[in-house]
Order: C-alpha cells, then structure tokens, then sequence
C-alpha cells in the first residue's frame, strides 16, 4: 500500500504538491489558531434602505496567521469544515458575536454566518442559547444566516433545529439567495425572516435587464410572503437609489462600509470604500 502512495504522488504535479502541502500547513496552523487568539471578527454594516438607519453588522470571520498574514475565510472555512474545527470555531463566532453586541451603544442585530456541517451535530440550539446567556444579549438581536445546502440534505432534522432556534427568538437569514438550485422552494419549507439576494445579481442590477428582473421577482415575492430582503455587495450609489426603489429592505456592501474592525463605542475604524 505504501508502494502505492508513493506511485500516486508521482502524479502530482510540482503545483499540486505546494497545493497539498499549503492545505496541510493550514490545517495544522488552524488547530492552533483558536489558541493563540488568532481568530477574529470584522463587523459589515447593514442599513434599513427606507431610513438609511444602521439596523445591525454582520460578523465576517478572519485569521491573523503569525507568518501568512491576514488570511480570508474561503481559505480556510472549507478546511475548517472538512475536519470538523468548524464546530469549535463556529461557536467561538457565535459567543464573540453576541459578547461584541452586548457593547455596541445602539441596540443594534447582528448577523451571524453558520455553516451547514454546524446543523450535523445535536447541540447546535444549545450552543446559540449558550452564547445568548453568557452574553446576556436579547435573541431578538441575533440573527443567523445559513444557505440552502442545510436544506439540501438531512431536510426533516434540519427543519426541525432551524425551528427550535427560531423558537429560542433568533431570526433565520436565507444567504446567497438565487444561487442555489430551487432557491423558490425552499421559501414554502420554512418560514424566513429574511432572505439576502446574492451579490451576483446586485453587481449586475444596474446593466443587466435580467438581473434587474431577478431582484424585482424576488423583492416582490418577499413582500408578499412577508419576508425582508438584504441586497449584498453594493458598490455604487446608483445600485443603492435603485434597490431602495424596487423596495429591498436592507442594504450592504462597500458602498455602506467594508467589514472592519468595531471599536468598543460600535463604530467602525474602516471607512467606506
Ligand atoms: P457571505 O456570507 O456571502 O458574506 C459576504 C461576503 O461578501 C464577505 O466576504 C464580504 O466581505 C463580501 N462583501 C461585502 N460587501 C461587498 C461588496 O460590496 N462587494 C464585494 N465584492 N464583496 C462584498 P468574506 O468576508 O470574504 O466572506 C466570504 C464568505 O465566508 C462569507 O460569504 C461566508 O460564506 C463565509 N464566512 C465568513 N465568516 C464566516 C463565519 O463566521 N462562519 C462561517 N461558517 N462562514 C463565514
Ligand atoms: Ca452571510
Ligand atoms: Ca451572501
Ligand atoms: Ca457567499
């Protein structure tokens, strides 16, 4: 078997090899990260696009790696899932989200990303109300965001924990809304509170008669279902007036703010784009 490994990596190519070696250097490097403190938050404002008020942050997950430097989570979060670390970190997200909120001076939402692989063990409800009560921070004020994939597989168990969560006062977020396979569906199965349309769309709204149709599809269904809806990735003023006109609740994106760091007063150091 050995002699077979050894064949096998007569295929990789010099590339793939520092590929393989960066993953595995990762992989040991985030097992330590969670204890050297590495880990940390940058807060995305979110606005109310009727009153332009702050309704909340979404918390966006970076590492300080001590030699590689600040690494983005689609580096790592994929890697974090593939060994289960993602159960450790996504609750460390969870209690350092609600314990950040808790010192904003406005009583602001935040928004809290989970990964699919969060919904494969049991306790996930318990880690959300353990991260309320240690914090003390109303569930009224945390929302979670997750995308379909929790839908995809598992359906009846998966169903059943975004209910009790939604029980515990927490509101449900549809991420990436629009990428999916039957996105449409997926609004009869569970009752959101708020759907975010993918930054696809939004990139193109302004260009793209298509994409302009998509978001007012998806805009006016939601109002009638009663759902809010978030356009992610806005970058131009002109993409703001037209999502406040087709009537999106929530707006975000570098034209708002980047994610950046939130000083204790809940303002963020980072100016906008
Ligand atoms: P997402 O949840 O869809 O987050 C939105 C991404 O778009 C963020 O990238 C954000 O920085 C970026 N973004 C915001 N406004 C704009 C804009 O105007 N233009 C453009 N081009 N991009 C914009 P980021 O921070 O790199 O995060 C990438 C993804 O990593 C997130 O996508 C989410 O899926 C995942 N992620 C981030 N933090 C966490 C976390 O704590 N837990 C989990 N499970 N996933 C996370
Ligand atoms: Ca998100
Ligand atoms: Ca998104
Ligand atoms: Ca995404």
């Amino acid at each position: 078997a050995k002699r077979n490994g050894r064949n096998q990596y007569e295929f990789f190519s010099p590339r793939m090899e520092e590929m393989a070696r960066h993953r595995l250097d990762i992989e040991t490097d985030l097992r330590q990260a969670m204890s050297n403190n590495e880990l940390l938050l940058y807060y995305q404002p979110i606005r109310r696009s009727a009153s332009m008020d702050l309704s909340g942050y979404e918390a966006l997950l970076r590492w300080h790696h001590p030699t590689k430097g600040l690494i983005p989570p689609l580096q790592f979060i994929p890697i974090a899932e593939e060994t289960g670390l993602i159960h450790e970190i996504g609750t460390w997200v969870l209690t350092e989200a609600c314990r950040a909120a808790m010192q904003w001076p406005v009583e602001q939402v935040v928004s809290v990303n989970l990964s699919p692989i969060q919904f494969a063990r049991r306790n996930l409800v318990e880690r959300v109300s353990g991260a309320l009560e240690a914090s003390g921070l109303p569930s009224a004020r945390l929302e979670l965001e997750i995308t379909e994939s929790v839908l995809l597989d598992e359906t009846q168990r998966n169903l059943e924990t975004l209910r009790q969560l939604k029980q515990l006062g927490v509101r449900i977020v549809l991420d990436d809304f629009g990428t999916g396979y039957s996105s449409l569906r997926y609004l009869r199965t569970f009752p959101f509170d708020k759907i975010k349309i993918d930054k696809s769309f939004i990139n193109e709204v302004c260009e793209s008669r298509e994409a302009l149709a998509i978001v007012r599809a998806i805009t006016s269904m939601s109002r009638s279902l009663d759902i809010e809806t978030t356009a992610e990735g806005v970058e131009r003023v002109e993409q703001a007036t037209l999502l406040q006109r087709e009537g999106c609740s929530h707006l975000q994106g570098y034209f708002f703010g980047r994610p950046g760091l939130l000083d204790p007063q809940g303002r963020c150091h980072v100016k906008l784009a």
